[in-house]
Order: structure tokens, then sequence, then C-alpha cells
């Protein structure tokens, strides 16, 4: 049941070469929750967006492999289409375009990749409504435009309903508790918790404990200059809480 395992990952930014990723390892089983935290500037976002292939940055050593596959080889549409998700750190807005019809469009890309028909407005609305318990959402949130005018949790919210419509396997999520109140944060990892099965599994980047202590991860790790230097469980983030980065590096 391995879903990802990265082996001596590095990783240079593609053009200036500087080196930011210095061998990464890390093994991922399906219906694990995986937490990467780290100082600012530690190599947290550029691990999330190499596994997504992101052309930003070169892989200069290492392998990933996905779900049996060489995950290197994949183009990043392919990945997605492997069910690799990403949430966006800032969720874009488009005006005019209705929650509901964006979902239908991305799930009909990926069923069409997959050989599979595409979904009518009709059939995707009995697919989607209820999904949006899960995130705990109202029906009204499909008919609005997209994020336009959602609070900062009921993006992030959107993001997991994003998920949970792709029926993503493998889900990177970078920083969704930024910038959140506490009840918007309680509310993001409900929805989390809600589309988690034991056939998924999640990668989430975060500075705080409060959300972790939600979501329950199976591992933590710290990250620190672009390698993984230490696995835990959450007694890790609470050290890390009390009394900061030096007290495990
Ligand atoms: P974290 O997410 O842990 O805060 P990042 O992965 O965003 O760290 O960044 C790691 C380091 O690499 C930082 O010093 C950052 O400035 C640098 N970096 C990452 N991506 C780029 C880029 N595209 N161009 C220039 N510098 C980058
Ligand atoms: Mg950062
Ligand atoms: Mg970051």
């Amino acid at each position: 049941d391995l879903l990802l395992q990265v082996k001596d990952l590095s990783a240079v930014i593609a053009e200036s070469k500087q080196t930011i990723l210095k061998g990464v390892n890390l093994t991922v089983r399906h219906g694990e929750v995986h937490a990467v935290m780290g100082k600012n500037g530690s190599g947290k976002s550029t691990f999330a967006k190499v596994l997504a292939g992101h052309p930003d940055y070169e892989v200069t050593g290492g392998s990933i492999m996905y779900k049996g596959l060489d995950l290197l080889e994949m183009e990043p549409e392919e990945r997605a289409i492997a069910g690799l998700f990403m949430s966006f750190q800032s969720p874009v807005e488009i005006p005019g375009v209705s929650n509901i019809d964006f979902l239908n469009m991305a799930y009909n890309a990926r069923r069409r990749k997959l050989g599979l028909p595409e979904l009518g407005p009709i059939e995707f609305y009995g697919y989607v409504a209820p999904k949006l318990e899960l995130v705990n959402m109202k029906t009204d949130f499909l008919n609005r435009n997209v994020n336009e005018g959602f609070s900062g949790g009921e993006k992030k919210r959107n993001e997991i309903l994003q998920l949970a419509v792709l029926g993503a396997e493998f889900a990177i999520l970078d920083e969704i508790d930024s910038g959140l109140d506490v009840d918007a944060l309680q509310d993001v990892a409900k929805a989390v918790n809600g589309v988690l099965t034991s056939k998924n599994s999640v990668l989430m980047i975060t500075h705080y404990l409060r959300l972790l202590e939600f979501i329950k991860p199976t591992y933590i790790h710290i990250m620190e200059n672009g390698r993984i230097v230490k696995t835990g469980d959450i007694s890790l983030a609470e050290t890390l809480e009390r009394e900061g980065y030096k007290a495990i590096s």
C-alpha cells in the first residue's frame, strides 16, 4: 500500500541553479496524513512544487515513485490525472464562472483523460451534492462565482471540495491554515477530515500545532535546509510550539 516514495531528492531553481532540496526522503502509504513543518525558507513549498512538477525547479538527483510509476517522468498534467492534487496558496477568483460549472469542467477534464464519459450538469449535481456535506458547505455555495467574495476559510474549504470532486489520492496542502482565525481553521480541518479515507493521503505543510491537533497526522516531519531532518508524532509539534525550532535541531 505504498503510495509515494521519495528517495534522496535534490532540486535546484531552474533559472539560477541554486540548490534548494538537498536529499529529501519520505514514504507515504495509503490513508496516512503527513505534516511537514519547518522554518521559513527551509524548502517546504519547493518540495511541494517539485512533487507537482512545477517548471520553476529542476530535479538534479534522487527518485520519486508514485503508485509504482516514476513521477519524475510524468508531466504535471499526467500527475494530476494520476490523482495528485496540489492546493494553491492564493486561489484565483474567476468572475462570471459559477463554482459548480468550474468544478464540473475540472471533473470532466479528468474523466476525459481517463476515457470516461463526461457528466452533464444534472448528473454532476448528483455527484457533487453529497460532497458538500463533507466540507460543511451549503448548496448555494455552488452557485456563487469561483472564489469571488469568499472568506479565507471558504476559499480553503472550496479547495478541499475540489480535492473531493477530483477524487485525489494524494493531496498536497501548502499552508491551508494561513490567515485563518480559530473557527475557520477548525472548519477547514473538519473539511480535510471529511474527505480523508483509507484510500487517499495528505501531505500538509503548516506552522501551526492547532491545525494538527484537529487533523491528527500520522507523522510530523521537520524540514531544515532542504532536508527532512526529523520525523515523529504530534509531540514533535508540541515541543516546537513550546520551545521553538532550536529545541529539535
Ligand atoms: P518554505 O516554503 O519552507 O518557506 P521555500 O521552498 O518557499 O521555503 O523556499 C526555500 C528557499 O528557496 C528560500 O530561500 C526561497 O527564497 C528560495 N526559492 C524558492 N523558490 C524560488 C524561486 N522560484 N526563485 C528564487 N528563489 C526561490
Ligand atoms: Mg514560506
Ligand atoms: Mg512555503
